[in-house]
């Protein structure tokens, strides 16, 4: 079993980008190469902007080429819950925001002529109880008359048609939701980054933002300082104390998945016929999808810790029993991939994007951003170069969480928490 991401073992770099020389000077530093980062500076290059993208690893290597590859509509809270905390057209707009993401992502993809197995092969939540099917009903009803949106439901009675498992009590399906191979994805937008001019620099930690001016700053590197005329951070889960003011408003927890072996046809038939990125109800939520080369990924959130590779390992038992539990069919399938990586939680569950001490910001996707990271690259974009653009984040209140400095003490208690709710939920 490889202990290190399925996706970046099976896609190949765009280059080598370790040892390029700093520039003095550039119109925009992206920090982060994500697919914020990265989205961002390939729509900045198109305009013509100078861009330096500056990354701690390698193109990828934070959740963007960690995560389950699926790019799903709805946001990380429910469409209720959104509409009784913003009221209806907020929570409407920011939902909608979700489709947009994925139209972009589409798009870009396509314009840029990246293979990263981009396909529309729609969304399956998927109800842990009976409780929660009898909510499932209620949202789609909301989601269809508010926000115009086509959600199918699947009775436990048709939930073969969809799924392989006795594990589930209903469904329901919304035709928007995508798969994608996000490491042929990020490495493809370096690829187009690089070709637009932009200066790409892995190995390259941002320890200091210097203001130099309203958005000019200092940018001071491990390898050099580049003096920029705006600064964007886009470092989700990996921010860290070169930004505090977003390092206590981003709780960063691990996410764990595992890839099975190649399955035949008829087991991928079996399992997902309709090969939809699936997850399911609980707080702890198991996620799955099949990937191009049928192999079925696993992720859950198995253990309130932080990634490394003991963690991971351990992570990876609990996950396997997991998905036995939910595709009994796989009790001898080998696992072959094994990792983790750290989700950008906000205290609200929502994307905050906007400006802070001059420098502009995106973050906070709660497990929702490989479209929506995507996306917010366009938007930023726009942002820098004094356009009108649709954010519907921007007036969001960001709450630091309390007590939150460095390392986030509190994961194991709120493990336990979350355990509870889905044994009383
Ligand atoms: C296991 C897992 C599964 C997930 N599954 C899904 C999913 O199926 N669907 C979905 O929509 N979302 C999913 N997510 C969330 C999604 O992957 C993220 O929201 C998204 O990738 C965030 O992208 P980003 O570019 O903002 O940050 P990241 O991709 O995390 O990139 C941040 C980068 O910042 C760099 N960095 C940090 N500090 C510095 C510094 N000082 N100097 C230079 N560089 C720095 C890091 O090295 C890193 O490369 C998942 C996340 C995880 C961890």
């Amino acid at each position: 079993m490889k202990l290190l991401s399925y996706w970046l073992d099976t896609a190949k770099p765009a280059g080598d980008f370790r040892r390029n020389e700093l520039p003095a000077r550039a119109d925009v530093v992206v920090v982060g190469a994500g697919l914020t980062g990265l989205s961002t500076a390939v729509h900045l290059a198109r305009r013509g902007a100078q861009v330096a993208l500056l990354d701690a690893h390698t193109v990828g290597w934070g959740a963007s080429g960690r995560n389950g590859g699926m790019a799903t509509t709805g946001l990380a809270i429910s469409f209720a819950t959104g509409v009784q905390r913003y009221g209806e057209r907020p929570a409407t707009a920011m939902f909608r925001a979700y489709n947009d993401a994925i139209d972009t992502l589409e798009e870009l993809v396509r314009t840029e002529g990246i293979d990263c197995s981009f396909e529309r092969t729609g969304k399956l939540t998927l109800a842990a109880k009976p409780s929660h099917y009898r909510a499932f009903e209620e949202s789609a009803e909301l989601m269809r008359t508010m926000a115009g949106q086509d959600v199918r439901l699947v009775p436990p009675s048709r939930l073969r048609d969809e799924i392989g498992s006795p594990y589930y009590h209903g469904g329901m399906v919304d035709p928007l939701g995508a798969a994608v191979h996000v490491g042929r994805l990020t490495a493809g937008l370096a690829g187009s980054a690089a070709a637009n001019g932009v200066s790409i620099h892995e190995e390259c930690r941002v320890v200091e933002l210097v203001r130099r001016g309203e958005h000019a700053h200092d940018v001071r590197t491990e390898l050099g300082t580049v003096r920029a005329d705006q600064v964007v951070v886009g470092t989700s889960g990996y921010t860290g104390n070169l930004t505090p003011w977003l390092q206590r408003r981003i709780v960063p927890i691990g996410s764990f998945i595992v890839v099975t072996e190649p399955l035949s046809p008829a087991v991928v038939d079996e399992l997902l016929p309709n090969r939809r990125v699936a997850s399911d109800s609980k707080h702890l939520t198991y996620y799955f999808r099949i990937t191009p080369d049928n192999r079925l990924l696993f992720g859950g959130r198995a253990r309130f810790a932080l990634s490394n590779q003991d963690s991971d390992r351990k992570s990876g038992r609990i996950l396997q029993r997991a998905m036995r539990e939910v595709f009994p069919q796989l009790a001898g399938t080998r696992i072959d991939y094994c990792w983790g990586g750290l989700v950008d939680m906000s205290l609200d569950q929502m994307v905050h994007a906007g400006e802070r001490d001059g420098v502009f910001y995106s973050v906070g996707y709660s497990g929702h951003g490989v479209q929506m990271a995507t996306h917010m690259g366009k938007v930023l974009a726009q942002v820098l170069a004094g356009e009108p653009a649709a954010n519907p984040w921007r007036d969001l209140k960001f709450r630091a969480m309390p007590g939150h400095f460095g390392p986030p003490w509190f994961l194991p208690p709120a493990g336990v928490l979350f355990k509870f709710l889905d044994r009383v939920s």
